[in-house]
């Protein structure tokens, strides 16, 4: 009998667990399983604010778990690359390819040669940063900077306030004014959304920043549609605006904070007239969300990852973290910002990770994949270690990075749940057990919460947990030793600090603090060196090209005068679940550019630039802005018509703080198919 093939006597189930995707809700399930299947996947109780939905992407992960794509044994490339034709081997066989091979390289080119590369295809604490970081540590392998999202907004929260936490979801309901600041919750994050009609419905004003009409933006009672990259100069206006109107807390800045001199000078140059010229919004809009701001309270900031994405991203951020700081928000509940709140149990992986020190050797920007595989030489990329992560559909420079996996003398490892695009590039394919078929602990940052994920099922075919494969990689290479995934748990909750650890692995769920809830300046106060706000880090001016809150102004040309923006969809959670896609992605484009491009409703077009072309279907709606055009993250190859996605149109240059991903600084044409 396989392991898939249940016996007849086993029953019906259902099971608690979490949801370790990366998403900011980090959910609590129930998984219903007959005779060792999944049948349905629904919300749970452990965490108050899943309130027993889920989002329909994860409702549907049992059709990832059993569907055709899904990669069932260990396997070795036949055939050219790209054909994605593999012969099956034993775990013991690939295991053992794969050391061989590192070991060779390390002998011929030294370990640096070898890239891992990963990110949060799962964000569970066992999935990464534990055996494997201890893996590659050991050996001395090239390093990653796992850069592609949060690093703006991380480098600025960090900055500013050492990554306090933030207002949770509970607390929305207390705000009276709520702005939405590059953040799009219908899709990501959803479990705010109950909060915000709650607010609105007792009165609260909702306002929204994005450069499209989302469905919140249509409820709401002001909705601004930037220019993409441009959220520096609105942010910055309203600072001004709070300074020479007096509306600025100046009890709170001398008390609490450092900088804000700074800050003014920086935002003096920007008055609601220049502002709202550059970012294509009504000045009069401008004004009154500066003044709502001014004079609202409760007022919370949501900030979200839309406004980080392009070269001013970082500076966007920290200017608009720094709002509630020079308007005196903090100190009441429903009053504040929002942005990650991962920090908020205090878990550092450095508590586990650390046993292994990292080694001083090469940094690779996994946003510079491309050229790392083609360009780097000292020494030059021989083996791509890809797990929990489909760098193909998710990088910028998708061209290059195609490119870089072509070559013959690359040795690339794929440890995936499904064959995804990357796989087809693959020498060696491992199968990784989903989070419905391993042990993890799941970290909410949106609401605070620490959750256990258990196995509801048996693994599928041959799939194995992360912590099991690394770990008996890390004996094959004499660097570790081989662990069960059960001791890796165990390992890893021992150094979680008590109760937490404890309470986890007993109840499933631990308390979290503040009863989850806290108040900005109340119960939680900034984790900066000197307890201040830091509204302008030193550090973090030097870094920025044109120093923090620095303009840098548009990209777009004459001949690609269109800005494309990716923003997350309902169908994926980043590029996972991709392959369910069965339908084309759709370009959105206004009417007015559609018409002045002599497209029709539905037309196949080229989306184009330098860098690669992007063939789709059209879908014309006034809900985008003029000027700029919108296709899904997360798309894979197989969802438009010649296998490229937007990410063929990203330059692989960096965000002005964190060294992030400029995804929506693609200024591009489009023409209809055929026509050039
Ligand atoms: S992806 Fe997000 S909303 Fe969906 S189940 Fe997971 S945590 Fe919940």
């Amino acid at each position: 009998m396989s392991r898939t093939d249940p016996p007849e006597s086993w029953g019906h189930s259902t099971v608690q667990t979490a949801c370790p995707l990366d998403c900011p809700d980090s959910c609590s399930l129930e998984v219903t399983v007959e005779r060792g299947r999944v049948t349905k996947i629904d919300g749970g109780h452990a965490s108050p604010s899943t309130r027993d939905y889920i989002c329909g992407k994860v409702r549907r992960f049992a059709e990832r778990v059993y569907g055709e794509d899904r990669m069932l044994y260990p396997a070795l490339r036949k055939g050219a690359k790209g054909q994605g034709t593999f012969t099956r081997v034993s775990w013991d066989e690939a295991l053992d390819a794969i050391a061989e091979r590192m070991l060779q390289i390390r002998e011929q080119w030294g370990a640096e040669a070898i890239l891992p590369f990963c990110y949060g295809g799962s964000n569970g604490l066992l999935t990464q940063d534990t055996n494997d970081a201890a893996m590659f540590r050991a050996f001395g392998t090239s390093r990653l900077a796992r850069t592609v999202c949060a690093a703006p907004t991380g480098a600025a929260n960090q900055g500013l306030y050492g990554k306090m936490p933030g207002v949770t979801y509970d607390d929305y309901v207390h705000a009276r004014l709520i702005i939405l600041w590059g953040v799009n919750p219908s899709v990501s994050g959803i479990h705010i959304v109950p909060y915000l009609k709650e607010a609105m419905k007792a009165g609260a004003t909702l306002v929204v920043i994005d450069p499209r009409r989302t469905s919140l933006a249509k409820q709401a009672a002001l909705h601004l549609a930037p220019q993409p990259g441009t959220d520096l100069p609105l942010a910055l206006a309203i600072h001004n605006y709070l300074f020479e109107r007096g509306f600025a807390d100046t009890s709170f800045i001398s008390q609490h904070t450092r900088g804000a001199e700074q800050l003014r000078e920086k935002a003096s140059e920007w008055t609601i007239a220049r502002a709202a010229d550059v970012s294509g919004v009504d000045p009069e809009a401008l004004e009154r969300l500066a003044h709502l701001y001014a004079t609202t309270n409760p007022a919370v900031v949501r900030c979200g990852w839309g406004l980080e994405r392009n070269r001013n991203g970082g500076s966007a951020a920290a200017a608009v973290l720094a709002l509630p700081s020079v308007a005196g928000k903090f100190g009441v509940r429903g009053g504040g910002y929002s942005m990650s709140n991962s920090a908020a149990f205090g878990i550092k992986a450095a508590a586990w990770v650390n046993d292994t020190p990292e080694p001083p050797t090469r940094l690779v920007n996994m946003n510079h994949l491309g050229r790392a595989l083609l360009e780097y030489d000292n020494p030059p990329v021989k083996m791509l270690f890809v797990y929990n992560c489909n760098p193909l559909a998710t990088m910028p420079d998708q061209n290059r990075v195609l490119q870089g996996l072509m070559r013959d003398d690359l040795f690339t490892v794929v440890f995936e749940q499904v064959y995804t695009d990357t796989t087809r590039y693959a020498d060696v394919v491992l199968p990784a057990t989903t989070f419905l078929e391993n042990y993890d602990i799941a970290k909410g940052y949106g609401p605070i919460s620490l959750q256990l994920v258990r196995p509801v099922i048996e693994p599928v075919g041959e799939a194995r947990a992360n912590a099991e494969v690394f770990s008996a990689l890390a004996s094959r290479l004499g660097v570790g030793e081989a662990e069960e995934e059960t001791e890796t748990l165990l390992r890893i909750a021992g150094r979680i600090k008590e109760p937490v650890g404890s309470e986890l692995l007993a109840r499933g769920v631990a308390t979290p603090p503040h009863a989850g809830a806290p108040i900005q300046f109340v119960d939680v106060f900034p984790l900066t060196d000197d307890g201040k706000v830091d509204l302008f880090p030193g550090h973090l001016a030097n870094d920025a090209p044109a120093g923090l809150y620095g303009f840098q102004p548009d990209p777009a040309t004459d001949r690609y005068p269109l800005a494309l923006i990716s923003p997350a969809s309902e169908k994926t959670v980043s590029s996972t679940l991709g392959e369910l896609r069965l339908r084309a992605g759709v370009l959105q484009m206004h009417p007015d550019d559609a018409k002045a491009r002599g497209l029709a409703q539905d037309d196949p077009v080229r989306v184009f630039n330098d860098l690669g072309e992007v063939q789709c279907p059209v879908a014309l709606t006034p809900d985008v802005r003029r000027g700029t055009v919108s296709l899904a993250k997360g798309l894979w190859r197989r969802s438009t018509y010649n296998g490229s996605t937007t990410n063929a149109l990203v330059p692989d240059a960096l965000t002005d703080l964190g060294g992030g991903a400029c995804f929506n600084d693609a200024r591009v044409e489009v023409a209809l198919l055929g026509r050039h």
